[in-house]
């Protein structure tokens, strides 16, 4: 089957694998239907991951059908459309039980799929934990809707849920790529007053413009001006950070009113600094990133009814035999990308 493949470091390629069996009576094999790429793909490309393991087959959000499982397996079976949970978790231990289960002590536990075990953009992919990893899709919903459920629907999800979200808040959102935009969709759900998003790209505010005319989009230079304006007490009730840029962890807790709760979602590529002195008696709450991607079931029936609807960060799509054009536009941002789907 064809698997693309990180060599080393700067190195992907479509290479021609085995398929994929059963290891373990727990895992499941399920016939990629859809794929995505993500960032943290890109990451792995340049070698910024150092746990990712040469050889293996990269890709961590699709969608598809299961093939054949495990004698262990019991939520799904042969024939099965399932979302694919970009996290391996054991459902058992301590973390697991408590719901965190991107802490699962299980060796392949957290994200293990197309980083440190091969993953989906291929034609097949084993699933560890199967029970765990897979969620049925509704009939009522279609792989193009299912597809980001695992991954970035799952972050903004999980982040929405966290960030302490009340009915009469501002809320402010940095970033306003893919994460950023499942990230609006989920705090949208919370009904807050106000929402206001900055990103310092034109065209994914004009993105954010038309999908959610009633958000207030902002440019970084005005974004503490604007927060400031439409907040009653001096800054947003609630800050989630999923830019990642070198400015943008300042401008979270810069934007925040005091006792404010600051998400971050966003993995840095360096340290940030903390400057203690300059918010002193700010009295600010910050939450740090690695998303519990353990809603996925939720997250479908949302999807199934209405409330959630993803399809338009797909901008494009591309076969498996094409992957290297659709990391190439991806990479480089060209031609409005959002999300490129990849079909096997
Ligand atoms: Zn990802
Ligand atoms: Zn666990």
């Amino acid at each position: 089957m064809l698997a693309y493949t990180y060599l080393g470091p700067g190195k992907f390629a479509l290479l021609d694998k085995p398929r994929p069996t059963l290891l373990h009576p727990r895992d499941a094999i399920v016939r990629v239907t859809l794929g995505s790429i993500c960032t943290s793909d890109l990451h792995i490309k340049h070698g910024s991951v150092p746990r990712a393991v040469p050889g293996i087959t990269v890709g961590h959000e699709m969608v598809g059908v299961v093939e054949e499982t495990g004698a262990g397996v019991t939520a799904v079976r042969s024939g099965d459309r399932v979302a694919v949970n970009v996290e391996t978790f054991c459902g058992d231990c301590f973390f697991c039980r408590n719901g965190w289960v991107n802490n699962c002590t299980d060796p392949d536990g957290g994200w293990a799929l197309g980083c440190r075990i091969d993953g989906g953009q291929a034609e097949f992919v084993r699933v560890p934990y199967a029970d765990q990893g897979l969620t049925k899709i509704p009939d009522s919903v279609s792989d193009l809707q299912a597809l980001l459920v695992g991954d970035v629907l799952a972050t903004g999800y999980w982040a929405a849920d966290i960030a302490e979200i009340h009915p009469e808040d501002t809320v402010l959102i940095i970033g306003a790529g893919p994460t950023g935009v499942c990230t609006l969709q989920c705090v949208r759900l919370k009904n807050p007053r106000q929402i206001i998003v900055c990103d310092a790209d034109p065209s994914r505010l004009d993105f954010v413009r038309r999908h959610c005319p009633e958000v207030i989009p902002a440019a970084p230079g005005q974004v503490l001006d604007t927060v400031r304006s439409h907040s009653a007490h001096g800054g947003a009730d609630a800050v989630l950070e999923v830019a990642g840029t070198p400015d943008t962890f300042r401008m979270a807790w810069m934007c925040a009113r005091p006792n404010a709760v600051v998400t971050v979602v966003a993995l840095y590529d360096g340290p940030q600094v903390l400057p203690l002195p300059e918010m002193y008696g700010k009295n600010l709450t910050f939450k740090t990133g690695g998303v519990d991607g353990c809603k996925c079931g939720e997250i479908l029936s949302l999807i199934a009814a209405g409330q959630l609807d993803t399809t338009p960060l797909i901008t494009h799509t591309f076969p498996l035999r094409d992957i290297e054009a659709a990391y190439d536009l991806f990479e480089h941002r060209r031609d409005g990308v959002m999300k490129v789907a990849i079909k096997p």
